[in-house]
């Protein structure tokens, strides 16, 4: 019975041991993205980056102070940008998808303001917008995984 008492004890210490790591694994473990869904990410990204790569020639058109075709540019081509960044934060994990969701708020604000500002002719409020959507862009890109 003396010889028995101590199996025991070093018996639990191991089932505890045992419980805690196990714990401690289903804790540790974050949601991530399945193989399918970032390869659907990256499909969608695409097409946002194919919008956001025309965004220099926004600039050109703003810097020419040629604001019928800063309005046309936003309506025409970039008129998508809202919907297609949405869609792709929608496909993103709790957490990150909330922050790209409000940049992407924020960067149909400043197209907002640069066609207000096109409207009165604000070549200051434009370029300010317009760099800050670049900014924005660049900070939204930073939230999409990458394919490993
Ligand atoms: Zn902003």
């Amino acid at each position: 019975m003396s010889l028995f008492r101590p199996l025991i004890s070093i018996l639990l210490v191991f089932i505890s041991v045992l419980v805690v790591s196990c714990g401690d694994g289903s804790q540790a473990k974050a949601p991530t993205y399945s193989a399918t869904k970032l390869a659907q990410i990256q499909a969608t990204n695409k097409n946002v980056i194919a919008l956001s790569d025309r965004l220099p020639e926004l600039a050109t058109l703003i810097e020419n102070r040629d604001w019928n075709n800063v309005k046309s540019f936003i309506h025409g081509p970039l008129g998508d940008i809202r919907t297609r960044m949405s869609g792709l934060s929608r496909e993103l994990l709790p957490g990150t998808k909330e922050k790209a969701l409000a940049i992407g708020k924020e960067i149909f604000v400043h197209l907002n303001k640069i066609d207000e500002a096109a409207g009165s002719n604000d070549y200051k409020v434009a370029i300010r917008n317009y760099g800050e959507a670049l900014k924005d862009f660049a900070s939204f890109e930073k939230l999409i995984p990458q394919a490993s």
